[in-house]
Parts: C-alpha cells; structure tokens; sequence
C-alpha cells in the first residue's frame, strides 16, 4: 500500500480531527491512522494543527509528542487532593508545575523530570513554591 502523501492528509484532517488520538487506528480510515502514527510529517502536521484549531501554543512544550498527548487530556492537570481518570497516565502535576506518570493503581504519580519522548529537561518540582503557599 503506497503511503499516504501530506497534501492527501491534510484534505482528510477535518474529517477525522475529532477522533481521540487514542482511537485513530481504531477508529479512522487504515491509510489516514497509518499515516498518522508512522508519517512523522503526517503525525507533527496534525499535532501543530490541532493545537492551531485550539488557539494554544503547542511550542510551550518540549516536544510535539508530550504536546500531543496534553492535548488529548490524557496529560491532565491534577492537584494533591484530586486523582485523575485511569486513562489519563501523564499528568501536569499543577501544584508541583511539574510532570509526572500515574501509576496504574491511581494511588500515586511518580514525578518525571525529563521528557519520555525527547529526552528534553522538563520543568522540576517546585516544592518550595508549593510548600512556602501552604504555609502562608
Ligand atoms: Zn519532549
């Protein structure tokens, strides 16, 4: 099956950009779920767009990767006395300002200090402003 070209993607976007990420294989055409996870000009065409379609700056994060998944809610924004849904597996710690993994059991997230996809330093703990706004 010959790949599928950008222009072509593109013209499909609308179509299928409401389709969760985690269920374009599952869910849209073989060929535009194809080019969309083995693509990357497809993959990075869509994220920027998505993003566009938003009117958020995908370039406030490391990479589009952990962009992608913030957009698709599965990175969530958590505070110490909330527990996000169990689909939602990397998380912006909002207390914190920082990322971290949920582990599956949901009881705790392990705080991440780079980026599982680009390798890149992610903003880090920031106990000391969370724990000096408690004291006050
Ligand atoms: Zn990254």
């Amino acid at each position: 099956m010959p790949k599928m070209e950008l222009r072509d993607f593109m013209e499909q976007y609308l179509l299928y950009s409401r389709i969760p990420i985690t269920e374009i294989t599952t869910k849209a055409p073989f060929a535009f779920a194809m080019a969309f996870t083995e693509e990357p000009q497809c993959r990075n065409w869509y994220i920027r767009q998505r993003f566009k379609d938003l009117h958020v700056d995908v370039d406030q994060f490391c990479c589009l990767e952990l962009a992608c998944w913030h957009l698709e809610d599965l990175t969530q924004t958590v505070r110490k006395d909330q527990r996000p849904s169990p689909e939602k597996f990397v998380i912006y710690w909002e207390d914190f300002r920082a990322f971290g993994i949920q582990h599956p059991s949901r009881k705790f997230c392990i705080p991440i200090d780079y980026c599982p996809w680009c390798g890149k330093r992610l903003p880090q703990f920031d106990y000391y402003t969370k724990y000096r706004k408690e004291e006050e």
